[in-house]
């Protein structure tokens, strides 16, 4: 396999005016008995931004997602934000649910209020308005009466974004939103969190799936346990960052044009 040297950190559109919604300073995570598996990562996420996060498995994504959420605490660095945590939405890859327990999803969306209502309370008339609004929002009104272990990967997804939204997030942190759902759902997810991005909502989220960071997100951060670049995507997703977090690179020619095939070779255990 080829061996590159670290590269210098690419990071465009960075202002510094201002704070930034989020801002990661040097942040390092270790897991206990093992390796680091974040190391020295910095980056500025503004109010308003889509960013997707992409990596090979095991490259820190979901590491960095909960570190972030405050799930899990850093070694060193630290993590500013200027938005409540309690704003912070999260959709996680694999929901600690058990799909057939007798909750349908507008109960699902309802419990995103749970802070609002408060305990051993029931929901009031404002309540509800929230939930038709956070499920009108995710196009997921005419699932609302269905028992959530019936959804689809894609439905189920959207389910819990309206939770979030109902949580009255600012901003919206999916891991792995597109693992395990086909093509058409795929796309009707993106359509929905370019129109909450578009609404305000500042969207954060981990793929490992390059098809579907091409041409979508208006920022790419591109990690391998540590930062190997983070701005725009024609900055970002050149073949030169692509063969440093997928391995080997292989040039082949269509219709006289070059064209990189990357082969991913390895889980990044050890990067
Ligand atoms: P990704 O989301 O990009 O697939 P992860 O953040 O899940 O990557 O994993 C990053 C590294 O941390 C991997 O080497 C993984 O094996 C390790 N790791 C993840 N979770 C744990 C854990 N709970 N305990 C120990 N090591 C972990």
């Amino acid at each position: 396999m080829a061996v590159f040297e670290r590269p210098a950190v690419i990071q465009i559109s960075q202002e510094r005016a201002h704070p930034a919604l989020i801002e990661a300073r040097n942040l390092t995570v270790n897991y206990e008995g093992d390796d680091t598996a974040l190391e020295d990562v910095s980056f500025r996420i503004e109010r308003g931004d889509q960013v997707a996060i992409i990596g090979p498995n095991g490259a820190g994504k979901s590491t960095l997602i909960k570190a972030l959420l405050g799930l899990l605490r850093p070694s060193s660095g630290t993590f500013e934000l200027n938005v409540p945590r309690e704003h912070i939405g999260y959709v996680a890859q694999h929901e600690a649910v058990d799909w057939t327990f007798p909750v349908s999803v507008r109960d699902v969306v309802m419990m995103g209020c749970a802070r609002r209502i408060g305990w051993f309370k029931p929901p009031k008339r404002e309540h509800q308005r929230i939930v038709d609004q956070a499920l009108a929002r995710v196009g997921m009104s005419d699932f609302q009466h269905r028992q959530i272990g019936e959804l689809s990967g894609g439905q189920r997804r959207r389910a819990f974004i309206a939770r979030a939204l109902a949580q009255d997030a600012e901003v919206l942190i999916l891991d792995e939103p597109f693992s395990g759902v086909d093509s058409g759902a795929q796309a009707d997810l993106m359509a929905v969190l370019d129109r909450l991005n578009r609404d305000g909502l500042t969207i954060l989220l981990s793929t490992h799936d390059l098809d579907l960071t091409f041409g979508r997100f208006p920022k790419v951060l591109a990690l391998k346990r540590t930062l190997i670049a983070y701005g725009e995507p024609q900055h970002v997703l050149t073949a030169e960052t692509l063969s440093q977090l997928y391995g080997q690179r292989l040039v082949t020619w269509q219709n006289g044009r070059e064209v990189s095939v990357f082969v991913d070779d390895h889980h990044c255990t050890n990067c």
